[in-house]
């Protein structure tokens, strides 16, 4: 079943929140509309129908969620301030449920605040370095080495808008199977036309700089495209931007390699 649905939505009707008060009908309804592929009328379902319902349940849940003991002190933890160390000061596990937008306190969405993103990471990877744990024991090196490489995931998945994207629709139900998807033959055309500029022209550094401007304004255009499509759920032109943007991140790649082959 490949339709958007969203996770929230995917929680409620497989009843991953334990207690919550939603009647059958509406679950079923809610189950029916995202198969459906109409991701509008769910969202306004969700937002009329479901979500005052919800919501003290919901709440409640959202306390309970992601609520776990230390394993040290066997104190509660808070899902918000604690999630990666416990108030006695010591790493906690990694929580399984958790996303990495919900992991780096972002919301998931397309559009995030990159310099946010950055801090936060820093500041836990310098929480988390080794050698803040090398008198420690061996179960606290283990948690935050663990930590330590997932928020190293969540990070580089996050920092870059292609694979930001990809990551978006997979959480949505709806990753890009590259394999049935066709591209564009006037598309593939223009790819191979500058990936033959780029040999031609490799040894002129001025006029390979050129074509790299130009790609780079290729590849900002297919951002602010897939960062319009999220916003008014067109899944179809969100995954078409991201392959070609894929494309062009080639490209991309290819013209950095030529510059440090010269370099080195
Ligand atoms: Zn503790």
């Amino acid at each position: 079943m490949a339709a958007p649905m969203s996770r929230f939505v995917n929680r409620i009707v497989h009843r991953k929140f334990k207690d919550y008060s939603l009647p059958a009908f509406s679950r079923h309804k809610l189950l029916y509309l995202s198969v459906l592929n109409t991701k509008k009328f769910t969202n306004v379902y969700l937002q009329v129908n479901v979500l005052p319902k919800l919501k003290p349940v919901f709440r409640g849940l959202s306390d309970q969620r992601h609520a776990r003991k230390c394993w040290k002190c066997s104190k509660l933890t808070n899902e918000e301030t604690d999630l990666f160390f416990c108030k006695c000061g010591v790493v906690q596990a990694v929580p399984s449920d958790l996303d990495y937008f919900e992991v780096m306190a972002l919301p998931h969405s397309f559009d995030i605040d990159i310099n946010n993103l950055t801090k936060l990471y820093k500041d836990l990877q310098w929480k988390l370095h080794p050698d803040k744990f090398s008198q420690k024991s061996k179960e606290e090196q283990t948690h935050a080495a663990i930590q330590s490489s997932f928020i190293n995931k969540a990070y580089f998945t996050l920092l870059k808008p292609l694979s930001r994207g990809l990551y978006l629709l997979e959480l949505q139900g709806n990753p890009v199977d590259e394999k049935n998807t066709s591209v564009d033959p006037e598309f593939l055309m223009e790819i191979m036309e500058i990936n033959e500029d780029v040999i031609e022209v490799a040894s002129k550094s001025v006029v390979l700089t050129e074509i790299e401007n130009v790609n780079r304004s290729k590849m900002d255009a297919c951002i602010k495209l897939i960062s319009k499509a999220f916003k008014e759920d067109d899944i179809l032109v969100a995954k078409e931007q991201l392959v070609k943007l894929k494309y062009y991140s080639k490209v991309d790649d290819t013209i950095k390699d030529v510059h440090r082959s010269k370099m080195g």
